[in-house]
């Protein structure tokens, strides 16, 4: 049997990297998938993937996201998958970036699961996957201020909503990646010049010797959807190439 089947699940930021990846993997598995995304173009390459249905929606838009709860019939799984990295020192962080690290990466993540919890908590049984990163209060990573306290916080919102519903049903787990290979990566290494030396730098932090792939995360994220991982709650599970070691 499909390891998914029958599951209801919504991802958010789910056009390109990780998400995209977990949505394919979801869908293969049997999952019937709301895939959202901030950015309708790019959301049109899933349309046409059997078990993918896509919806616009701008996690940061609180409005936006009522709106979208209010529509959701039935939900068994929730990736809160949106996130941004800013590369900076506290020094080289203007407030705006600052705001806007915590309003993509932490608030998107509560209001999400603030608006879907209610009809988890109706239907007796949800489960919530944030996404934090090994840069959080796993492991400090030069440059990543913004990126590395934001993500702490999703690690935070994700024990607190795991001990709070752990009596009703609820499981609520966060993904903890390395260096990963997408998009946005290959836009932070181009931004430091592309040169063999910067990938050289990325490939350093991961003793395994290589940056992770979307598939790697998503194979991981599945397992948490599934109830394989039913015994779980509370956890920042990391997976990085052995950077924290
Ligand atoms: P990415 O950064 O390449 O793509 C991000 C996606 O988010 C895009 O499709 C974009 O359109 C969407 N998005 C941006 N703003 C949005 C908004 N307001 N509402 C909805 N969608 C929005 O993808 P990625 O690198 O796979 O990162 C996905 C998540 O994984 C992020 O939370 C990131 O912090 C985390 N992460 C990534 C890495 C890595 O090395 N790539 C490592 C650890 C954690």
């Amino acid at each position: 049997m499909p390891r998914l089947e029958g599951k209801q699940i919504v991802i958010t930021a789910a056009a390109q990297g990780i998400g995209r990846a977990t949505a394919i993997a979801f869908a293969k598995e049997g999952a019937s998938v709301l895939a959202t995304d901030i950015n309708a173009e790019k959301l049109t390459k899933l349309s046409g993937v059997a078990g993918i249905i896509t919806k616009v929606l701008d996690v940061t838009d609180e409005k936006a996201v009522r709106k979208f709860a209010d529509e959701v019939d039935k939900i068994d799984v929730l990736f809160n998958c949106a996130g941004y990295v800013h590369q900076g020192t506290i020094l080289e962080c203007p407030d705006e970036v600052w705001d806007l690290s915590f309003n993509l990466n932490v608030k998107s993540t509560y209001l999400m699961c603030k608006s879907l919890l209610p009809r988890m908590l109706a239907q007796g049984s949800g489960n919530v996957i944030n996404m934090s990163s090994v840069a959080s209060s796993v492991k400090g990573l030069p440059r990543r201020l913004a990126y590395g306290a934001s993500k702490a916080a999703v690690v935070g919102l994700t024990k607190s909503i795991a001990i709070d519903f752990v009596g009703q049903g609820i499981r609520c787990n966060c993904l903890c990646p390395g260096t990963v290979e997408t998009p946005s990566f290959l836009e932070r290494f181009q931004e430091l010049g592309g040169t063999p030396e910067a990938m050289a730098g990325f490939v350093s932090r991961q003793p395994i010797g290589r940056i992770g792939t979307s598939e790697e995360v998503a194979a991981l994220c599945l397992y948490l959807a599934s109830d394989e991982s039913a015994y779980m709650t509370g956890q920042a599970l990391v997976l990085d190439g052995g950077c924290s070691l």
